[in-house]
C-alpha cells in the first residue's frame, strides 16, 4: 500500500481543522497526569477550548474549538506538558494502568519516563509518524492486544519483544529494553518508505529482527484485547487505595476536572476512556466516589456507559451523517443499550434503523461514517450512520 495523504496527526503546535473548529493533541506518555497538570488542562478546556477533555484510545487527550493556540501551547509548556516540540506527536505510549499498584509481573511505570526520554533524544524519531505506538505491558495483558508497534510485555525477569503488535518470540533483559524498542524505531525509520505502521511492512518485524541481530528464543505469546477494563475500587499493595471511573463517551467536563485534580493524587488515563485515581486512604476514596458519581463519573463496572463508545460525529466531523453521540448517549439513557448477556442472534445488518430504535447487546462503538474511526479493538458491534439511519454489524473481532 503506498500512502498518498500525508500523516496529519495534530498535536499542540499543529492543530487539526475539525469542523467544529481547531483541535489539539496533548501527548501524555503512559496516560499519566499530575494533579496540577489536569488543573491546567482543566483551565485550558474552559478558557480556551469548548469545555471538555476529550481521552482517547491511546490515554492521550483532546481539546476542541481552541480559540487561541500560541496561549494553549504556553499554558501547557508551562505545565510540563509540552516538553518536546520536535517530538510531541511521536510520545505515544501505553502502559498498564494498574502496574506497580494492585497484580501484574513487574512495575513498569519507571520504564515510561525513560522510554519517553530515549525518544526524545533521538533527532531521528521526530519524524516517526505520529500514530506509531510504543507498548509497555506488566505481564497481565492488559495492553500487548491493543495493536502497537514496538513493546514489551513482561514475563518473569524479561521483557517479550512485541514487533507490530505481535510477540517476536524475542526476550529482552528489562535492562535492555527500553534501547531495543528506540533501535527498532530507528531501524523502522529507515525501511518503512511511505508506511505509517510496522505492521503494514511486508515482513516488517523480521526486517528489523534481522538489522538488530535478535533472534526468537521463546514460542510466541498470543493477545487479545481486554474486556475487563479497571472500574471501581481495588486495594493497593501499599494498603492505599486506587479507583478505577469510567468517562461517559471519554468526554470530561471541566468542571469534574478540576473537582478530581482537587483531590491532588496521581492520575492515570487508560485507553479504555477511563482513569484511575491512585494512592488515597480509604476515607479520602469514598469521598471520591461520593461526590464525583453523581457528576457522571462512572464507578459500577456494569454501567451501560462503560460499553459504548463514539467517534466525533457532528458536529466536530464534516464527513459525519449525524450526532452519533447525542444518539448513542440516548440510547444509553434509555436502556437501549442491552448488557452483553442479552441474545442478538437474530440482528439483521443490512436493514437502516431509525436512531431510536437502535437497541444493541454488549460493547458497541457508533460512527457517524463508514471509516468507523475510534472504534476499540477486541469484539465489539459496530452500529453505523448513513444516510438512511444506523446499520448495525453484530459482534465482531477487529
Ligand atoms: S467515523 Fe466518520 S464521522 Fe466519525 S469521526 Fe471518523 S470520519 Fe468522522
Amino acid at each position: 500500500m503506498t500512502r498518498v495523504e500525508a500523516d496529519s496527526c495534530p498535536g499542540v503546535l499543529r492543530l487539526h481543522e475539525a469542523a467544529d473548529g481547531p483541535l489539539a493533541r496533548i501527548r501524555l506518555p503512559g496516560g499519566r497526569l499530575r494533579a496540577d497538570q489536569l488543573q491546567v488542562l482543566a483551565e485550558a478546556a474552559r478558557d480556551l477550548g469548548d469545555g471538555a477533555i476529550e481521552v482517547t484510545s491511546r490515554g492521550n487527550v483532546q481539546l476542541r474549538r481552541i480559540r487561541d493556540a500560541a496561549a494553549l501551547a504556553e499554558r501547557l509548556a508551562g505545565a510540563d506538558l509540552l516538553p518536546s516540540p520536535t517530538h510531541e506527536r511521536v510520545r505515544n505510549i501505553l502502559a498498564s494502568p494498574l502496574s506497580g499498584l494492585v497484580g501484574g509481573l513487574t512495575d513498569v511505570r519507571e520504564l515510561v519516563p525513560q522510554l519517553d526520554a530515549a525518544l526524545r533524544a533521538a533527532p531521528a524519531l521526530a519524524e516517526l509518524p505520529g500514530r506509531v505506538l510504543f507498548t509497555l505491558d506488566d505481564g497481565r495483558g492488559d495492553i500487548s492486544g491493543l495493536g502497537g508497534d514496538f513493546g514489551g510485555h513482561a514475563v518473569g525477569e524479561d521483557y517479550a519483544l512485541l514487533l507490530g503488535g505481535r510477540d517476536s518470540g524475542i526476550r529482552v533483559p528489562s535492562a535492555q529494553l527500553v534501547a531495543v524498542l528506540i533501535a527498532a524505531a530507528h531501524e523502522f525509520q529507515s525501511v518503512r518508505g511511505e508506511q505509517w505502521r510496522l505492521h503494514e511492512i511486508p515482513d516488517g518485524s523480521g526486517r528489523i529482527a534481522a538489522a538488530l541481530s535478535l533472534e526468537p528464543t521463546a514460542d510466541p505469546l498470543e493477545f487479545t484485547a481486554p474486556q475487563d477494563i479497571p472500574i471501581g475500587w481495588f486495594d493497593q499493595q501499599d494498603g492505599l487505595v486506587s479507583l478505577g471511573a469510567g468517562v461517559p463517551l471519554g468526554s470530561l467536563p471541566a468542571r469534574t476536572a478540576e473537582f478530581l485534580a482537587a483531590v491532588d493524587r496521581p492520575i492515570v488515563l487508560t485507553p479504555w476512556r477511563s482513569l484511575v485515581l491512585s494512592d488515597m486512604d480509604e476515607w479520602t476514596a469514598e469521598q471520591v466516589v461520593r461526590v464525583l458519581a453523581p457528576m457522571g463519573l462512572i464507578f459500577d463496572a456494569a454501567s451501560p456507559w462503560l460499553l459504548v463508545s463514539a467517534c466525533a460525529g457532528r458536529p466536530g466531523c464534516a464527513k459525519s451523517h449525524t450526532d452519533v453521540r447525542a444518539d448513542a448517549a440516548a440510547a444509553v439513557t434509555e436502556g437501549r443499550v442491552l448488557p452483553a448477556t442479552t441474545d442478538q442472534a437474530a440482528l439483521d445488518d443490512t436493514a437502516p434503523v431509525a436512531p431510536d430504535s437502535v437497541a444493541v447487546a454488549g460493547r458497541q462503538h457508533w460512527s457517524g461514517c463508514e471509516r468507523r474511526c475510534g472504534r476499540p479493538k477486541g469484539a465489539v458491534a459496530d452500529i453505523v450512520a448513513g444516510s438512511d439511519g444506523y446499520r448495525v454489524t453484530p459482534l465482531r473481532n477487529e
